[in-house]
């Protein structure tokens, strides 16, 4: 089967990430990552966007999306499970209107497949971080370049 295993806290969301294989991974110490989380950052696992847009309408009946403006003048789209809460995955929409080529998933809602302690993933905006960082992580003060997709135009 393609795809990781995911699923929210009270299982009413499951289904499979486009790709079994991520485009990259973050630790994200922005504001809203934290409110987010109601933690101390977000962790987000990019898959590309092409492999889930446009949405299962089975799947998209099933979610609940609210939409807020980002630093950099775009849209994200958040989408969670209506009952239990939890963020699944967001998507940014360019201002022209088309999505970014990468979608983020929200880390803990992958059951399967990711390895957290072989992987480093590369900590982001951490000029707001409240947590240590350990010496030999890949750092953005800001926004990092963007994840390498296979055939993406946008990013
Ligand atoms: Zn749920
Ligand atoms: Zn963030």
């Amino acid at each position: 089967m393609t795809g990781l295993p995911v699923s929210c806290e009270c299982g009413n969301i499951r289904f499979r990430t486009p790709t079994s294989e991520p485009a990259g991974m973050a630790y994200c110490h922005c504001t809203a990552c934290r409110k987010q989380s109601g933690s101390a950052f977000g962790t987000s696992v990019y898959f590309s966007s092409a492999g889930l847009f446009p949405l299962p309408e089975a799947l998209e009946a099933k979610l609940a999306m609210f939409t807020h403006p980002t630093d950099s003048g775009n849209t994200m789209r958040c989408y969670f499970c209506p009952n239990c809460g939890v963020r699944i995955f967001h998507a940014i929409v360019l201002p022209d209107g088309s999505l970014r080529s990468t979608v983020a998933f929200k880390g803990g809602v992958i059951d399967e497949g990711i390895d957290w302690k072989a992987v480093k993933p590369r900590n982001i905006f951490t000029r707001s971080a409240v947590m240590d960082i350990p010496d030999g992580w890949e750092c953005y003060e800001g926004a990092p370049p963007p994840p390498k997709t296979q055939g993406a135009s946008k990013s």
